[in-house]
């Protein structure tokens, strides 16, 4: 009998990233993964936890992130000796298309005859092309796969054939499963109605305690780390919703996109108290910030009331999306409950008509409003983000929307203020499929250069990201994005050292790395010129040293997103405590069963 039901696995974005020399720019400085995108997604933990609460043996590997971490890593050697009825690999951002489909590939030659499931938004999307795929037996459609995921898992533990004979009795066992898609005996493929699509995130649990526990029955780790850094800064994620309100043009995680791939017709949230209680389990192991994924006003005013008086007291940093400006008070009632609290607004332009043209509905002088109010509340710090590559976007504008952003440093550093933080980075390197602006380019201003899921595959490939980027727009080509980009981050990073938000020696050295960034782009377009592919190939290969130590944080230092705290880490003492509450809570409960 295998020792795991499941184990799921999550690829770097490029495989193998070791060997190819990309420059992959400022595509993830804003976020905590590196460019490999080491991050899994945070489905992961829901399934394992409700795989496990039905008395499933689920696994975690993150490959991507011991491939960063060890140089050495031997990945092969490391599938070879896992053991599970089935392997789950996430295909749910676009950006690891390579990646999951080759450790899809490896997993089929050394375990071939152990399926292989794919899931996630970019699985849903290209569900078709997934399963004809000789490497990929399985497709779970959807934005909520929790409970067929199960029944899945269930059948092929129990023996049942992955590819069974039509209209056999196996056949109308795996017909039966939401939201499936799977090949039978004849290679013929079927796709199984998407009803699976709860109305509220009541049945799921995001308990990082399952994942304590996991790591403890593996003694593994190093494979359960979310992403690179995360031991010294764990930051974790609280879901409030699956689903959204908005409509911003370029986003897979969109109503309309929502709608399109997963037949959601409104978005699911959780319950306000619970979403509560997810935090508060999250401090008893954590020092460090939870994130909160999605905005506490989109259910609504008594939705955001129930969740602070839920939440009333905790101490621990909790950083709030705002998806919206915010009436009056809503600050106060925040800083009321939740003491230590950062704010995320995506301004994405200064200019208004472009922030609308995305789908952002309010205006620079609401949400000025909006800062001023946190500020005045004792927020601990409120980023800006800024992005460059939007409809209706100029190179000029994106250097206006940089003014602007001087303009708001000097009047809050007038007040000696230096809470508030501007970020610029690019819409990179994809236009998530199932968003407005991939289903109709033409009508958003965009030119889309890759559509299908073997396009993406090969265009991250490309030596720089600049020919990794799916889309161009009507205003600027990529040669303008990535050059508005990186001018952008250099004027950004001078104006955060001016007003005191960076010390020197961090700005000086973000403008070197940008400098460098923008000189190795114009060397690899030279080399993109080259006639000859095996030129082409030897001059990358020589770059390759220059190229991966100018991968790291280009338009800003990673650590700037990072909230200042006296004592962050995990505090295992803690976790050593919730595995062992957690242990005798299953042990009683079972005794209680038998
Ligand atoms: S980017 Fe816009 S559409 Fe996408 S999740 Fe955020 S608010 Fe919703």
């Amino acid at each position: 009998m295998p020792s795991s039901d499941l184990i799921l696995l999550h690829a770097p974005s490029v495989y193998d990233f070791r060997g190819h020399s990309i420059l992959y720019g400022p595509v993830s400085d804003l976020v905590p993964s590196t460019p490999v995108f080491e991050m899994y997604p945070i489905g992961f933990t829901t399934i394992a936890e409700y795989l496990e609460r039905h008395s499933l043996r689920v696994r975690i590997v993150n490959l991507a992130v011991r491939m960063l971490g060890e140089p050495h890593f031997d990945v092969e050697r490391q599938i070879a000796g896992l053991d599970a009825a089935m392997f789950g690999i996430d295909l749910h951002w676009l950006p690891h298309a390579h990646g999951s489909i080759e450790i899809a590939r490896l997993v089929k030659r050394l375990h071939p005859c152990t399926p292989v499931l794919f899931g996630g938004f970019s699985s849903t999307y290209f569900h078709m092309d997934l399963i004809r795929r000789p490497e990929v037996d399985f497709v779970m459609r959807g934005d909520s796969t929790e409970g067929p995921t199960l029944e899945l898992a269930q059948y092929i533990s129990s023996g049942g054939a992955a590819h069974p004979a039509p209209n056999s009795v196996e056949a109308n066992q795996l017909a039966a499963i939401p939201n499936l898609v799977w090949r039978d005996s004849e290679n013929n493929p079927h796709v199984n109605p998407l009803t699976y699509s709860p109305e509220n995130l009541d049945g799921i649990l995001l308990d990082y305690s399952y994942v304590l526990q996991a790591v403890v029955r593996y003694r593994d780790l190093a494979s359960f780390i979310p992403f690179r850094a995360w031991l010294k800064y764990p930051i974790t994620a609280a879901l409030s919703v699956r689903g959204c309100r908005y409509n911003c043009v370029t986003c897979g995680g969109s109503a309309c996109a929502f709608a399109q791939l997963h037949g959601r017709q409104k978005p699911a949230y959780r319950k306000p108290e619970d979403l509560a209680n997810d935090i508060r389990r999250i401090g008893r192991f954590s020092r460090g910030p939870v994130f909160l994924l999605g905005d506490i006003r989109q259910a609504g005013d008594e939705y955001a009331d129930r969740f602070l008086d839920a939440i009333s007291g905790y101490q621990k940093p909790v950083l709030l999306e705002l998806f919206d400006a915010t009436p009056p008070g809503f600050f106060k009632k925040v800083a009321r409950a939740l003491p230590n609290f950062i704010v995320e607004i995506s301004l994405e332009s200064h200019d208004d008509a472009v922030r609308r043209a995305f789908g952002r509905p309010y205006t620079s002088a609401a949400i000025e409003k909006s800062i001023d109010e946190a500020l005045e509340a004792g927020c601990q710090r409120l980023d800006l983000f800024f992005m460059t590559g939007l409809r209706g976007q100029t190179y000029e504008s994106v250097m206006e929307t940089v003014d602007y952003c001087g303009r708001i440093l000097a009047r809050y550093a007038a007040r000696g203020e230096t809470r508030v933080i501007p970020f610029i980075s690019p819409l990179a390197p994809f236009l998530d499929p199932g968003s407005r602006a991939f289903e109709e380019p033409g009508r958003y201003g965009y030119h889309l250069r890759c559509r299908t899921l073997e396009q993406h595959r090969q265009a991250l490939l490309a030596p720089s990201w600049k020919y990794v980027l799916n889309y161009e727009t009507e205003w600027m080509n990529r040669d303008q994005i990535v050059a508005s980009t990186y001018e952008a981050g250099r004027r950004m990073n001078l104006l955060k050292a001016k007003y005191g938000i960076i010390d020197s020696a961090v700005a000086e050295a973000t403008d070197r790395r940008i400098a460098k960034a923008v000189a190795l782009s114009k060397e690899i377009d030279l080399v993109m010129a080259l006639d000859d592919p095996e030129v082409q190939h030897a001059r990358l290969r020589a770059l390759k040293p220059e190229v991966d130590s100018a991968n790291l944080s280009t338009v800003c230092d990673k650590r700037e997103l990072e909230v200042p705290l006296a004592h962050t880490g995990v505090n295992l003492v803690q976790a050593a405590h919730v595995v062992a509450q957690e242990w005798w809570k299953g042990l009683t409960r079972t005794v209680g069963q038998a």
